[in-house]
């Protein structure tokens, strides 16, 4: 007898497709995922070879999911401090250190893993083949394989695009009017490189090694250049690090050959050795190492077509740019947002979905699989949409989104909230939370709308203050 809720057809192997297919089949889906690449995850990909960090955001998503970061993904290195860098003469690096660790992953190994866990959950799991088109009133995706061309077609009662930030699937859905609005996008001005570098140890600044444990990660930036870079400890004991800068910037280092990241680098990774710093500009300056572009901020009128059962996961439905950490946390998080639109509408012990108000409990069984998927991706659109925007948002107006690092700066204004926030989390003894920017980093357990609606405040807050103290001059002078 066929016990399950209904056929599931996922489209990408990424972080987000690879996890939704191991907490589908965990929860009784038909699991099938198509990926584009002809490995896992396009890990021959130069452009994937980056660093991921999962905070403790992405990891209370993936123990939802019954997956342990630190110890059921043996390709991650757990770290509980951050070495921030400057490149004046004498700043002292400043340690940060973090109660839950920051795990981090290569993008491959760790989609490598999950698919792994779908696989192991009994999840079908097919290799390059590319989402072509979509029937969405027949439920038939068409898939093309990259090797010869080879026509097949899937149905499905549940599709989830997982198909990353320039997802087919959100294509066909706004092409076919599924959308009731425009899918807005912006491109990132920032570009990155990565390279791995032999040593670690040797990487680590004098003043800050001396407490920092040996898998602290580092961040530098440079405001004179507007770069800004990371650097990231490999289970291998290896370094990679991810050189990031303004595109046009980038480009001219690179057309310009090695010598001239010598000197960018020199002011970058000033506490670097001469050694280090030469091996780095190499690796930059080789013909294959090509600076990427970050990505899309995008943000889709609705995660999905509900009614046509389909999803969006991930970057599909809330792309964004790098700078904040937040994608992959972000990603995960949708993911086990939807295994609570799932259990709400088919688990045991379920309550009645708000999104099919109406229906009644033991009608859910009488129902096809097809209408089974459609309430779950209604539920998941209720859930999860606020939140899913927010991120965007957040990425686009924050520290390291295109007002702060691209050319209309506002960092003194930043900074300036941040210092007012900071103090004012000191006194009130934690009345007042931290900065909402912390808290996103840090991955507190805090709804990304909330901290959206938090960032607005922390605005008209700093500018409260900063109205206040000339007018309370003024009061004083013409007492
Ligand atoms: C330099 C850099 C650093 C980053 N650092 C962090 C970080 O520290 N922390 C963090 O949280 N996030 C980080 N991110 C963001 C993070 O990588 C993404 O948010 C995350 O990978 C999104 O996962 P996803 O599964 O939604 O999409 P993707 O990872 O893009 O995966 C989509 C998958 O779908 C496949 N696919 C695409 N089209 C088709 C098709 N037509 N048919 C079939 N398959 C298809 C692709 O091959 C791919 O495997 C970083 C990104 C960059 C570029």
């Amino acid at each position: 007898m066929d016990t399950s809720i209904g056929n599931a057809l996922i489209v990408g192997g990424g972080p987000a497709g690879a996890l939704a297919a191991k907490m589908l089949s965990d929860r009784k889906f038909n699991v099938t995922l198509v990926e584009l690449y002809p490995d896992p995850s396009g890990s021959q990909e130069k452009r994937h070879a980056y660093v991921i960090s999962i905070n403790p955001r992405g990891a209370r998503a993936l123990r939802r999911v019954g997956i342990d970061p630190t110890t059921d993904l043996d390709c991650g290195v757990a770290s509980y401090a951050l070495i921030r860098n400057g490149t004046k003469a004498n700043y002292a690096p400043k340690i940060k250190k973090m109660d839950e660790p920051h795990v981090f992953f290569r993008r491959q190994k760790l989609t490598a893993g999950l698919l792994e866990k779908a696989k192991e959950a009994g999840a079908t799991i097919v290799y390059g083949e590319k989402l072509t088109d979509i029937d969405f009133d027949e439920k038939i995706a068409t898939f093309e394989s990259s090797e010869t061309g080879k026509v097949t077609k899937r149905s499905y009662d549940l599709l989830v695009g997982a198909d990353g930030v320039k997802s087919v699937t959100r294509t066909l859905l706004e092409n076919r009017g599924l959308f009731d609005g425009p899918v807005r996008t912006i491109e990132d001005d920032m570009q990155y490189q990565v390279a791995v570098l032999p040593h670690w140890k040797e990487l680590l600044c004098s003043e800050a090694s001396v407490d920092a444990p040996d898998t602290s990660f580092q961040s530098y930036a440079d405001r004179s250049s507007n770069t800004n870079s990371l650097s990231f400890p490999l289970p291998d004991g290896k370094t990679l690090v991810t050189f990031i800068a303004p595109s046009g910037f980038l480009d001219k280092l690179k057309k310009e050959g090695v010598e001239s990241y010598k000197p960018a680098l020199e002011t970058h990774f000033s506490n670097w050795s001469d050694e280090a710093r030469l091996e780095l500009a190499t690796q930059l300056a080789a013909e294959d190492n090509v600076p990427t572009n970050g990505g899309l901020c995008v943000w889709t009128p609705a995660l999905g077509a509900p009614k046509k059962g389909v999803v969006l996961v991930g970057d599909s439905g809330h792309g964004m740019w790098p700078s904040l950490g937040q994608g992959c946390n972000a990603a995960l998080e949708s993911v086990s947002v939807l295994a609570d639109a799932v259990e709400a509408v088919c688990g045991t012990d379920y309550v009645i979905p708000s999104a099919g108000a109406g229906v009644r409990k033991e009608d859910i069984w009488e129902m096809t699989s097809g209408e089974r998927s459609c309430l779950v991706a209604e539920e998941y659109q209720g859930l999860r949409y606020d939140d899913a925007k927010a991120i965007v948002d957040l990425t686009f107006n924050g520290i390291g989104g295109r007002r702060v690092r691209g050319q209309q700066n506002g960092t003194v204004m930043f900074l300036f909230k941040l210092s007012l926030m900071t103090i004012l989390n000191k006194v009130t003894l934690s009345i007042v939370p931290k900065p909402f920017l912390l808290r996103m980093q840090f991955g507190d357990d805090v709804p990304y709308s909330t901290l959206l609606w938090q960032g607005k405040c922390e605005t008209m807050l700093a500018y409260f203050v900063l109205l206040a103290i000339p007018a309370f001059f003024a009061l004083i002078m013409f007492k």
